[in-house]
């Protein structure tokens, strides 16, 4: 039997760096994830009361066991043209609407759709590695523009100009970013969008952080988009923290036909058709969900986060080697960035993050995975008694690991030893997460019985 290269070239660049990692750990300290981008996954963020209760309330109906409309019931259709209108621009209809297994399926529409044979694609870098995964699946060239660390994160529009071409179909932005936490602002998405619009690219908007910042507000960039058209995605998955409902969406804004008139519309509509969309039960309560007052349960999940980026950030300040070059302003992520001259042991985030779990039994993504290298990526969804643990166990690795100066250990902070019993309380990490950047923290083995009887 034979494998069609296209599915086992398109593998997801985590995978291979994780799977090295798995079954690394310390066995003699308990295994602290701060890997995975599955908000659920410490069990402490909840998703609104209310939104399972539209769930619950759907099944229960018994209305909605049969298949809906491929692109999407109407009613759902029409809440997310509601909520995702923008300020200053004709509302979107129900038709600029498609209803999609997660974000990662609107997302794998846009590219497999304006990415026509030949054609290249503009991805962010660092950047989440399903962009290229999908492109790598459709046999479709990526190329990428740099992100500037020291500078929020945002796109080096010079970067762009550089690697464009005329066979580039789209440019697609990230924002609120992982693995960055940059959050763009109005001036920064305009002078996006004028370099779209110079290049004539359509924009694919990776929106699916909408609403998670800290302070500085989202702005959709269709909101200042004008003319250049805008395939905006979303989901459910982080905002709601229910990754595992599988709702997305892919919104059309444009001013104009050009998207209608070149075919997208209906060739998005013919991909819908292949897997028929979320469960119906699910598109039946979105508009409910959507329509929700959550405001103080989402400034609450948000305040937790926040205050874990801060942490995180205190304790880094006081790390030698280590350092943030932007902090995050919205998402779920902290980029840490590794000086490669302080750390000759382990001069790079694949080492580094190797030799930290091996002896501190902290698991954290080298940037490696995100075309990050020299960077690690943290993320800012675990309570704080198992942060502080894991930043005490980073703090005495970076102490003992760390050639800069000859200073070593300051075991009074270290509560590496007492790690095994603060934890000891809290909900265990699932042995099992998935998603893109599922990770696997036991061998298979351990999993398979743990897996099924799900
Ligand atoms: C998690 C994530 C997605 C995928 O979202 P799903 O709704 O779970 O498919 C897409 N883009 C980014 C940047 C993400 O972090």
């Amino acid at each position: 039997m034979k494998v069609n290269p296209l599915v086992s070239k398109a593998n997801n660049p985590i995978r291979s760096i994780v799977d090295d990692l798995v079954g690394k750990q310390n066995p003699a300290k308990d295994l602290i994830s701060l890997a995975q981008g599955d908000p659920t996954a410490y069990g402490h963020l909840k998703p609104p009361e209310e939104a399972v209760a539209a769930v619950v309330r759907a099944f229960l109906s018994g209305n909605h066991n049969g298949y809906t409309a491929s692109s999407g019931s109407a009613a759902c259709r029409a809440a997310i043209a509601t909520t995702h209108s923008c300020k200053n621009r004709p509302p979107l209809s129900r038709d600029d609407v498609f209803v999609t297994v997660g974000c990662s399926e609107a997302l794998e529409h846009c590219i497999t759709v304006l990415a026509v044979p030949g054609a290249n694609v503009l991805l962010p870098r660092p950047g989440f590695p399903l962009y290229e995964t999908l492109c790598q699946r459709h046999g479709v060239s990526f190329r990428f523009y740099d992100l500037l660390p020291e500078t929020g994160w945002e796109v080096d529009l010079e970067s762009v100009r550089r690697v464009y071409d005329d066979a580039t179909a789209a440019l697609l932005i990230n924002n609120p970013s992982n693995p960055c936490g940059a959050v763009y602002s109005r001036d920064h998405l305009k002078d996006l969008v004028t370099l779209a619009q110079t290049l004539e690219l359509p924009l694919i908007a990776d929106e699916v952080y909408a609403g998670m910042t800290f302070g500085k507000p989202f702005i959709p960039v269709a909101e200042v988009a004008g003319k250049v058209p805008v395939l905006s995605v979303g989901a459910l998955s982080k905002r709601w923290l229910v990754p595992g409902w599988r709702l997305g969406w892919l919104c059309i804004h444009e001013i104009g036909t050009t998207l209608y008139d070149s075919g997208v519309r209906t060739a998005i509509n013919r991909l819908c058709q292949i897997s028929l969309g979320p469960s119906t039960p699910l598109q039946a309560a979105a508009p409910q969900i959507l329509a929700l007052d959550d405001s103080i349960w989402l400034r609450n999940v948000l305040r937790k986060l926040m205050s874990a980026a801060a942490y995180s950030a205190k304790r880094v300040a006081r790390i030698r080697g280590l350092r943030i070059l932007s902090p995050p302003q919205g998402a779920m992520y902290v980029l840490v960035h590794i000086d490669r001259h302080a750390f000759l042991d382990c001069p790079s985030d694949l080492l580094f993050a190797e030799k930290l779990l091996e002896e501190e039994s902290v698991l954290v993504l080298p940037g490696t995975c995100f075309r990050a290298p020299g960077f690690v990526r943290i993320v800012t969804t675990v309570p704080e008694p198992v942060l502080q643990a894991a930043w005490d166990r980073v703090e005495s690795f970076c102490a003992r690991r760390c050639t800069r100066t000859l200073q070593i250990t300051d075991t009074s902070t270290s509560s590496a030893r007492e790690g095994h019993s603060t934890l000891a309380n809290l909900p265990q990490v699932a042995s099992y997460i998935g998603g893109h950047e599922g990770l696997l923290l036991r061998p298979p083995s351990q999993c398979a019985t743990q897996e099924n009887s799900e």
